[in-house]
């Protein structure tokens, strides 16, 4: 499968969750369909405007291409910077799926929720080589259940849907299941001090596309690395490295403390049959199903 077989499903998905960011024409990072990009703060912006004169047409600043609406789409409203995404995004402008795809699916008419259903494996046909459903552990009960379904999709997680595959026994006529196991490398950063100011809390940070082993030059190592990160200013949890307290102290902290500006590494690992998860027979979870 090549990338320009994935393609149009990831438009497809991307028009639906809404993705905000700038097209750049890189090859090394594709374009998608995006809402408009969210702004580089200030501090962003002097060292967009830095990298560009330093590497021209070789490296370069962007923002984070990130699942975050910046205009109304599809009846959810557009991000306002208020900050707390991680408690649930009241406006729907974070993508999740209780935020988008389950009210979708809601609106069909045809959606059975089923809450407490931890699965346990894929049911399948081996005369007609097909799945026929899936086999649940009630999480209340712990009652075995089975339900039947024409089509099953296994978005379980990278490690959850090869343990679920491995106890299914199914689709690994290869034996690569659970093996090849990747995540990306992170570290080696840098901060600096800015000093400009900003409004609003922007739920994205900056990105810096790879450039490593791409035209001209070649490094002594296959592949490359992007770096993610962005400006800002500190906020009152700079005082858990400061001595002080009382009134004064908390109200100094209340002020936007100084600027700073991070950046890091993130690489590509390569694909490894030795970098495997594997069902351990000798031990189960809470719901009797054997662990990955
Ligand atoms: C802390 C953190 C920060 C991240 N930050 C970023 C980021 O900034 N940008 C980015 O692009 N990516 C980021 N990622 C990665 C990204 O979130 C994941 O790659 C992505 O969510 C994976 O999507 P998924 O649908 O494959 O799995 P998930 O989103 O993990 O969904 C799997 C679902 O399956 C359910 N499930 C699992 N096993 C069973 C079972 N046996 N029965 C029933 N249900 C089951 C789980 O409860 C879960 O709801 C981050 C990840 C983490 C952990
Ligand atoms: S900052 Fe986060 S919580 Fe606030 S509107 Fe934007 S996405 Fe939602």
């Amino acid at each position: 499968i090549r990338y320009a077989d994935i393609a149009p499903w990831y438009d497809h998905v991307e028009r639906f969750v809404g993705i905000s960011g700038q097209a750049e024409g890189l090859p090394q990072l594709p374009d998608g369909q995006f809402l408009k990009p969210m702004a580089l703060n200030c501090g962003e912006q002097v060292v967009r405007d830095a990298v560009a004169r330093a590497w021209p047409g070789e490296r370069l600043v962007t923002i984070g291409r990130c699942a975050v609406l910046t205009e109304a789409h599809n009846g959810r409203a557009a991000c306002h910077y208020c900050g707390p995404c991680h408690r649930g995004c009241i406006t729907r402008s974070y993508f999740s799926s209780v935020n988008a795809t389950l009210p979708a699916a809601q609106a069909t008419g045809r959606l059975t929720l089923r809450p407490y259903s931890v699965v346990h494996s894929i049911t399948y046909d081996r005369k007609t080589g097909r799945a026929t459903g899936v086999r649940v552990i009630d999480g209340q009960t712990k009652h075995a259940i089975e339900f039947k379904a024409r089509i099953v999709f296994l978005c379980a997680s990278t490690i959850e849907s090869a343990r679920i595959l491995l106890l299914s026994g199914i689709a690994n006529s290869s034996g690569q299941v659970g093996k090849n196991l990747m995540d990306h490398i992170m570290g080696g950063g840098i901060d600096a001090p800015v000093d400009r100011d900003t409004i609003g809390n922007r739920p994205n940070g900056i990105y810096v596309p790879r450039f490593r082993n791409i035209g001209k030059g070649k490094s002594p190592f296959l592949r490359g690395y992007g770096f993610q990160g962005g400006a800002g200013r500190s906020d009152w949890g700079r005082g858990a490295g400061q001595t002080g307290f009382g009134a004064d102290f908390k109200k100094s902290l209340r002020k936007p403390g100084p600027w700073g500006f991070g950046l890091y590494g993130f690489g590509e690992m390569l694909p490894k049959e030795e970098n495997f998860v594997e069902i351990d027979k000798n031990k189960v979870d809470a719901w009797g199903i054997p662990v990955a």
